[in-house]
């Protein structure tokens, strides 16, 4: 995810693609360990290296429902510039003068957050857990009760849907 502008004159451009692993901050809904790979176009306009690239980034979920794991890969495009000039400019990325070589991971992290889901489901129709014994529902059914209400709680209910229980 480091690419060498060393040899990259303004006016021009060259096709890079790389891989590598990233961490993410600490969440309950994925894991903070995500492989990424990606491709995509340095152009070098009068300083400013400008990338336009793809990236798949295969991470590693809890599910909301379920809370069992799995992978699902997301796949999004960016465009970042870089520079090293300081400049009065949020949308631009800086780097070393001491060295000419585009640290993309940085970038890519905040897209990638971007396109990740608040929440996570291992499939539309995940069954969840069994709220009496916490069974995982999706491997077969348990044989609890689970229509069964508290009679303290009836009362409530009925306040709540507003009919008959
Ligand atoms: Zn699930
Ligand atoms: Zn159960």
């Amino acid at each position: 995810m480091n690419i060498n502008v060393d040899s990259l004159n303004s006016g021009f451009s060259k096709e890079v693609s790389f891989d590598g692993n990233i961490t993410l901050p600490k969440s309950l809904v994925y894991h903070k360990d995500v492989y990424i790979q990606g491709k995509g176009v340095i152009t070098n306009s009068y300083g400013k290296y400008t990338f336009e690239g793809s990236i798949l980034a295969n991470v590693t979920f809890n599910c909301n429902s379920c809370l069992k794991e799995f992978k699902k890969e997301i796949a999004f495009d960016m465009t970042e510039v870089f520079s090293k000039d300081i400049e009065d400019d949020d949308e631009i990325w800086l780097f070393s003068s001491k060295d000419n070589i585009i640290h993309l991971e940085e970038p890519i992290k905040t897209n990638l957050l971007l396109n990740l889901p608040m929440k996570a489901l291992c499939s539309e129709n995940c069954k969840g857990l069994c709220h009496i014994c916490g069974h995982n529902l999706n491997e077969g059914d348990c044989g609890c009760d689970r229509d069964y209400i508290d009679p303290r709680f009836e009362k409530f209910l009925h306040l709540f849907n507003n009919k008959e229980v």
